[in-house]
């Protein structure tokens, strides 16, 4: 047949040659992994057997592209004729994504106003996956030394004891070029491992180590049970407070669905959640689950997709991820930590992975558990109006009770000049020292100092491609832009006035308080725990074991460290700045920081020895703080709630935002004035500026935005379709639309 029917897609022109037969076969159409146009029509062959959601290969104009089947039989107007269709070329071997899967990559397209090749690229994941089996060879370190030593391949080396994996991948994780890696080959110092991509996983044994659940645990256990087994869509919100158990507790719906012989998916925030979290399930079920992360290899992906896709990995431990894992025969999802914001992806398809899941179960109809100390107020709300089932575990498991909280008020209490601790929580620290506890100090902002200004002339360091401050990281000597990642080492004369030894630090960061922790408490042993210490499971893992075998005293951390960890010598915790998160004033301000503060609060006193919390701030009076001291949660949450319902705030209303960038300043000023002048009128509907965005300038890229505010009523992504797809921009402005944003910067 040839090229007998050509471009049938791209509408190029059809010869027909009327002596030749016609091809049968089934109209199907296809979703492609990579265009931005909507799905497209294809012919399979009589011969070609696929189902739909079979992964094929098709052509487009001249090339050839992956694409999933997405539908049968004949659609509508816009179909092209018969004649005109061009053949499906290939069916790749692998299980084909199922209906409620389809349907949620049609949901998240339509309510994130994606586009299906966008989302679909979420589900086949890795290119990986559907290439044939078989095996890879990966190299590691031979302990051979090369003969010709160069820093290069030395660095390369050191950096790669006990790493195995692909050229490109040691490379990556090296730092240096795939040439270095490919001359350590040459030399024998690195040596070739053949892997099978697809090797086996071992099975969780549901009966493995069941613990002796509490009442309270065993109650809400029982009705996670009884969901699993119903094998219905339900969504459940485990609220317990910090310590109450919630993963024993939940691990019983996960036993179930695997004596059931459903796959599992945990959903984990961070990726230092992760190792106690596997050593943790390992306890319970024998084994560790499988995983799935953004820093997994090639083989790796390939290996869990696969696994999953035809059902023989019965539990994934995820990231968001994760979330669109093509699983064969799930039963069961628990979002871990639900209420953190991490889950909401802030590029590409922006979704908020909580709210996905919640979607897959009610397609694929199984239990979907959010599980929080702290839920997140939408979720609450959800809880409140029956929407959800709510179930709660109000008291701490065995002896622990929940710490005591107290805040001080830096204006009375006043840490001296220069420093951040004040005298109170000083004492508190040196008393846990004497007894051997341990503490933990919690501060959300990464490095030494958040701004560094020219004490002669008041030049402060701006990052040169985002509207933010370069923030000094002492332990690396680097000032960095925690925007783009822009580093420079810390000048020694101003750049601006030409002074030396003219910079000063302003405010602390993690590392400042650290310093002014061992400048104060000399035996302090300390340790800074931030994504920048904690970067990879195994870092993580290390200073898990560090704090359990007590060669630590005093942490100092961000929010990374303030959940999931289980420290039992752990008893007095101190926030640093209960401020900090106020002041942003954006919608979830106060929420925010009402969860940092009551997710850090709950790190002290997890076992026998009881907690203390002390909560530095200017302000003592505020609703959140006084919440926190009084343990008002419930007070807390009504009031908040209340403010939301009288703003039409979420989940009362919605919003929804356009992000507008460009490199050239004007022409992301007039592509946001177009958007705002064409936008329709519609009751119920409100649309707030544009304006520069408050990071008006990131990774180089000029940006504005606008703001729709909508009763819940308005058809919000139809409307916007509607209204953005008939504007027309020029090549450099990209347009993003954030659907219930989390961000607005
Ligand atoms: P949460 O996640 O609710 O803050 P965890 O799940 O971390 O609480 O539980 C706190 C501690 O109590 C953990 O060390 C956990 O292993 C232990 N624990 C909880 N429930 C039980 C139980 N039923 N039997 C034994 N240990 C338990
Ligand atoms: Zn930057």
């Amino acid at each position: 047949m040839g090229r007998q029917i050509r471009d049938a897609a791209m509408g190029a022109p059809y010869i027909r040659r009327m002596n030749r037969p016609r091809p049968s076969g089934k109209r199907v159409r296809v979703v492609l992994l990579t265009q931005v146009i909507g799905p497209l029509d294809y012919r399979l062959p009589d011969w070609m057997e696929a189902d739909v959601g079979s992964a094929v290969v098709v052509p487009l104009g001249p090339r050839k592209m992956v694409g999933v089947i997405w539908d049968d039989g004949v659609f509508g107007d816009e179909a092209v004729e018969e004649h005109r269709l061009r053949n499906v070329l290939e069916v790749i071997d692998v299980p084909p994504i199922k209906r409620g899967l389809r349907r949620l990559v049609d949901w998240v397209a339509d309510y994130y106003l994606s586009n299906h090749a966008a989302v679909l690229r979420m589900v086949i994941s890795s290119s990986a996956a559907l290439s044939a089996g078989g095996t890879v060879t990966e190299y590691r370190p031979s302990g051979i030394e090369p003969a010709r030593l160069t820093p290069q391949r030395a660095a390369a080396l050191d950096a790669l004891v006990d790493v195995q994996g692909l050229v490109r991948e040691l490379a990556e994780q090296a730092g240096v070029s795939e040439g270095v890696i490919r001359g350590l080959v040459k030399v024998g110092a690195l040596e070739p491992v053949t892997v099978s991509i697809d090797a086996p996983f071992a099975a969780p044994d549901p009966e493995h180590h069941r613990p002796e659940l509490s009442d309270l645990q065993e109650a809400a256990a029982g009705v996670m049970r009884d969901a699993v087994k119903q094998g219905a869509f339900e969504p459940i919100v485990l609220d317990g407070v910090t310590g109450s158990g919630k993963t024993e507790t939940y691990f019983e719906a996960v036993a179930e669905a695997l004596k059931t012989g459903k796959q599992v998916l945990v959903l984990l925030p961070e990726i230092a959640l992760t190792q106690p979290f596997l050593q943790r399930f390992e306890a319970r079920f024998g084994v560790e689950p499988a995983t799935w992360h953004s820093g997994m290899k090639q083989s790796q992906r390939r290996r869990v997709w696969r696994g999953v896709a035809e059902g023989r990995v019965q539990v994934v431990a995820g990231a968001r991820s994760a979330l669109f894992l093509p699983f064969a025969n799930p039963g069961l999802i628990v979002v871990d930590e639900a209420h953190e914001i991490s889950f909401k992806q802030e590029d590409g398809v922006r979704y908020h992975a909580r709210d996905v899941a919640v979607m897959r179960g009610k397609f694929e109809g199984f239990p979907v558990v959010l599980a929080s100390a702290t839920p997140a107020l939408e979720s609450r709300h959800m809880v409140s109006i029956g929407r959800y089932k709510g179930l709660e575990i109000p008291s701490r498991f065995g002896a622990a009770k929940m710490p005591r909280i107290e805040a001080i008020d830096l204006t009375q209490d006043q840490p001296e000049r220069g420093h951040w601790i004040a005298p109170t929580l000083l004492k508190a620290l040196e008393e846990r020292l004497e007894r051997g506890e341990q503490s933990l100090l919690f501060l959300n902002r990464r490095g030494y100092a958040p701004l560094t200004l020219c004490r002669n002339c008041g030049h402060r360091f701006e990052c040169p491609n985002c509207t933010a401050w370069m923030v000094e990281h002492r332990l690396v000597r680097r000032l960095a832009c925690h925007h783009c990642g822009h580093v420079m080492p810390p000048p020694d004369a101003c750049p601006e006035c030409s002074a030396e030894d003219s910079l000063v630090p302003c405010g602390p960061g993690v590392e400042r308080i650290c310093d002014e922790v061992q400048r104060m408490l000399p035996e302090a042993r300390t340790i800074v725990a931030t994504s920048d210490t904690l970067w990879s499971p195994e870092k993580a893992a290390e200073f898990v074991a560090l704090v359990e075998n007590k060669a630590v005293d005093i942490i100092i951390g961000t929010q990374l460290v303030t959940k999931g960890y289980h420290f039992p010598e752990l008893t007095l915790v101190g926030v640093i700045d209960a401020d900090l998160g106020l002041e942003g004033g954006d919608l979830r301000a106060a929420e925010r920081t009402f969860q940092q503060i009551a997710q850090a609060a709950g790190r002290a006193g997890r076992a026998e020895k009881p907690g203390e919390v002390f909560i530095q701030t200017r302000n003592p009076s505020h609703p959140v703080i006084a919440a926190l001291v009084e343990g008002d949660r419930d007070a807390f949450y009504d009031a908040e709630t209340a403010q939301r319902r009288r703003a039409g705030a979420p989940p009362f209303g919605r919003f929804a935002a356009i992000i507008i960038s460009s490199e050239d300043e004007r022409e992301a000023i007039e592509a946001a004035r177009a958007i705002g002048g064409s936008a329709p009128e519609i009751e119920g509907m409100h649309v707030y500026g544009p304006a520069p965005a408050p990071l008006a300038m990131l990774r180089g890229r000029h940006r504005q935005r606008l703001l729709v505010h909508a009763q819940r009523s308005v058809e919000l992504q139809n409307i916007m379709r509607e209204w953005l797809g008939g504007l027309q921009f020029p090549r450099g402005v990209r347009v993003g639309v954030d659907v219930d944003p989390y961000s607005f910067l």
